[in-house]
């Protein structure tokens, strides 16, 4: 049995922020995920100025490729305008395995499956035993799944359902596109272009809705991919596009369960507006070690509940 203070489970970027600062303060941590790294994750990448400030980002001597916009192409219902705007985008697949090798705890490949809560803390698949337990393994958390099904279940009515695809593109235009309730789409449509040639296009909305008006994603994935062909944004691109589902933010109860405290989209805290779920996961990582560091209060009270005001935002 390997023994440590915190096991964390999910090495996304709520769990790797937790590692860090529990890290940080000399607090023994293990880090499980199922996965190798680097790993790929269904995701547009875009993130905003407060997650490059959490993360001490600097675009100067970050090893891989980072993208600032000063404007987004906008288009809502088909009413199209140009908006200033400061954000930035990063590539998934490298983003994760930097701040893995960054927070300074080291994997261990593990698809953590039977969690048991004991005397003094918890058995992760009879071979990992912590005091604390850090549920930080995304939508299909086990740590959700194991010790938190009746405190705080996710409703339906905020889960998002959206497909996409990251591809390198030659001569892809370097403005960011958003299609806004396109179609009847409960969310919206993106094509980010990320620097060194790679593009992120796809559509999110609410699952709920689209289900309510006999609707699918995928639908809306056709008529986004035949639009990017016909305004020329991609051409000729077979398609092989991935799907993934999380949860907006609804409540913040029931996010902490004797030592066991989930984070990031194990605790469904995307926006409500924009469904930005990576700043919550960095922000819900490090407030939970600092919980426990402190023997505080686990508290996402502040953590912004909206994007729209970032994106308003031009410095
Ligand atoms: C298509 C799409 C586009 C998105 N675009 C954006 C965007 O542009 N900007 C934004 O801010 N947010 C976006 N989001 C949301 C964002 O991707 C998530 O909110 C964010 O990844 C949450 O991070 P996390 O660390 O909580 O979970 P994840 O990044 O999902 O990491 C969870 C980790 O847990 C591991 N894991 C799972 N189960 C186990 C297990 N049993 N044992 C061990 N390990 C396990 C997984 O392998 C994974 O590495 C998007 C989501 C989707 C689906």
């Amino acid at each position: 049995m390997i023994h440590a203070e915190v096991a964390i489970v999910g090495a996304g970027p709520a769990g790797t922020a937790c590692a860090r600062q529990l890290n940080q303060a000399g607090v023994n941590c293990l880090l499980l995920d199922k996965q190798s790294f680097p790993r790929q994750k269904p995701c547009a990448g875009w993130i905003t100025p407060a997650v490059v400030v959490d993360l001490d980002l600097c675009p100067e001597t970050y090893p891989h490729s980072f993208t600032t916009f000063h404007s987004f192409q906008v288009s809502v219902k088909g009413m199209k305008f140009k908006l200033p705007t400061l954000q930035f985008a990063i590539r998934r697949v490298e983003l994760d395995d930097w701040l893995l090798k960054t927070c300074g705890v080291p994997l261990i490949q593990h698809k953590a499956q039977y969690i048991e809560q004991v005397e003094g803390g918890y058995v992760i698949d009879g071979g990992f035993h912590a005091k604390y337990l850090i549920g930080a393994g995304g939508t299909y958390c086990p740590v959700r799944r194991s010790l938190f099904q009746q405190q705080n279940s996710l409703r339906p009515e905020d889960q998002i359902v959206a497909m996409e695809e990251e591809f390198h593109y030659t001569g892809a235009d370097e403005r960011c596109h958003l299609w806004f309730l396109e179609n009847n789409l409960p969310g919206y449509a993106w094509y980010v272009p990320k620097a060194g040639g790679h593009v992120n296009v796809g559509v999110g909305g609410k699952a709920f809705d689209l289900k309510r008006n006999s609707d699918d994603i995928r639908r809306h994935w056709g008529l986004l991919t035949k639009n990017l062909e016909h305004w020329g944004l991609v051409r000729g691109h077979t398609y092989q596009p991935v799907a993934h589902t999380y949860y907006i933010r609804h409540s913040l109860k029931g996010l902490r369960h004797g030592n066991a405290l989930l984070v990031g989209d194990a605790a469904g805290l995307a926006t409500p507006d924009m469904g930005e779920g990576i700043g919550a996961a960095i922000c819900s990582g490090m407030r939970a070690a600092k919980a426990i560091i402190s023997g505080g209060e686990y508290d996402l009270r502040t953590i912004p509940k909206s994007s729209i005001w970032s994106i308003f935002t031009t410095r």
